[in-house]
């Protein structure tokens, strides 16, 4: 057990590590943080910076042997810093499991070995696979990189082989899946926790919400039969299990065909549709990764009241700063604001929680504050 006093170090500094170090400092931890972003969300608060290369050997060292343990807070991490680190310290998640999802392929073909449904999917390793691939999967599809790719980045509509042909090019001819468009019925997703124990807590289901593939809103307790929610958080734990993952992770999820669960990504970290936990439960995703990587029990999930989180992204900003004081002027509105300077579209600036008697009224009350940022 690392007990509080004792360091922690991040790879990464972006808002999930700044949000780590804030619940880490408020168990009484230090956070050092290695960001080469002199902005860095994290490294801003963090009682330490290295303003370093993730791969540079001098840093990671310094990290190492400062920190009692390590963690990171992106999935794009080079998995070689994560086995580097580990000659010093004990590093949670492990590389294995952060390996595993920096790939499409490997990562849905590790959901289906563990019993679980995914879209139907191709690999793509040069043009001439398209035109098979197409023809096993037929139209509507996605082309998506197997690497590299988040909020919907490296990803293009399909319905033709031509279509399938140009995107690859476009893409660099770098290895890709051909995926079938499912019709969704909703996207749901699943955070958990689980110690180096093997212990592992989940949260509630959250109901996701995508607009131009990022996240904009999510509502817990998600507006499914109870059934669903259980099958979701099981399908979780069993690919947790599976990972021997020890930290905060996150399973995304399409529901299809009247409660047909495929599992769609993993992310080896907390999940901006954990946000919610922040406000919603007894004990938030960030902290229940700050125990898990600490060795330390991990805390109780339990939803304290219906949440809805809205995301503010950079695009509110384009007329000047939103008008913080209208959103705050109802009192159940919780600002959450990531100390990022550049606010660029898209960019995840900060999010919203409203915690109410319903999540329809969550929902209804947090996406009304954040049009208040930007009304006239
Ligand atoms: P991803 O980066 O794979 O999570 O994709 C981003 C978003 O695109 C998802 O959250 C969905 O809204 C949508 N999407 C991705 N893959 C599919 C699919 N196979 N069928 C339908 N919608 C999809």
């Amino acid at each position: 057990m690392i007990l509080p006093g004792a360091t922690l170090g991040l790879l990464g500094g972006g808002q999930l590590g700044r949000m780590f170090t804030q619940a880490a400092q408020r168990i009484g931890f230090e956070v050092v943080v290695l960001d080469p972003d002199p902005a860095s969300p994290a490294g801003r608060i963090g009682s330490r910076h290295l303003r370093a290369a993730y791969t540079d050997e001098a840093a990671l060292r310094e990290l190492g042997t400062v920190a009692r343990a390590v963690t990171t807070e992106f999935e794009n991490v080079p998995a070689g810093s994560l086995a580097f680190l580990r000659q010093f310290c004990p590093v949670r998640p492990g590389p294995e499991a952060v390996t595993l999802t920096q790939d499409r392929l490997v990562e849905k073909r590790f959901a289906r070995a563990q019993g679980l449904a995914t879209a139907d999917f191709r690999a793509i390793h040069e043009v001439g696979d398209c035109a098979r691939a197409f023809g096993e999967i037929g139209a509507p599809a996605l082309i998506k990189t197997a690497q590299l790719g988040y909020d919907g980045k490296g990803q293009a509509a399909v319905e033709s082989v031509a279509d399938a042909e140009a995107a690859f090019h476009r893409f660099g001819g770098r290895p890709s899946i051909l995926e079938a468009r499912v019709p969704l019925e909703l996207e749901i997703s699943v955070v958990l926790a689980r110690g180096g124990d093997g212990a592992i807590v989940t949260f509630p289901v959250a109901e996701n919400r995508h607009v131009q593939g990022i996240l904009d809103t999510s509502v817990v307790p998600a507006r499914i039969p109870e059934g669903l929610a259980v099958r979701a958080r099981e399908a979780a734990a069993t690919l947790a299990d599976a990972m021997d993952y020890v930290g905060t992770m996150a399973v995304e999820f399409f529901v299809v065909n009247g409660g047909r669960l495929l599992v769609n990504e993993l992310a080896p970290r907390p999940h901006n549709s954990g946000h919610y936990t922040l406000d919603a439960c007894a004990t938030d995703q960030f902290e229940q990764q700050v125990r898990a990587v600490a060795g330390l029990p991990l805390g109780d999930t339990t939803l304290l009241q219906p949440v809805a989180m809205v995301n503010l992204l950079g695009e509110l900003w384009a007329a000047g700063e939103p008008q913080w004081g209208r959103a705050l002027e109802d009192p159940r509105v919780q600002l959450h604001l990531y100390g990022k300077t550049e606010p660029r579209p898209g960019r995840k600036m900060g999010h919203i929680n409203v915690l109410a008697p319903t999540a329809d009224a969550a929902l209804a009350a947090a996406r009304a504050a954040r049009e208040r940022l930007t009304a006239s």
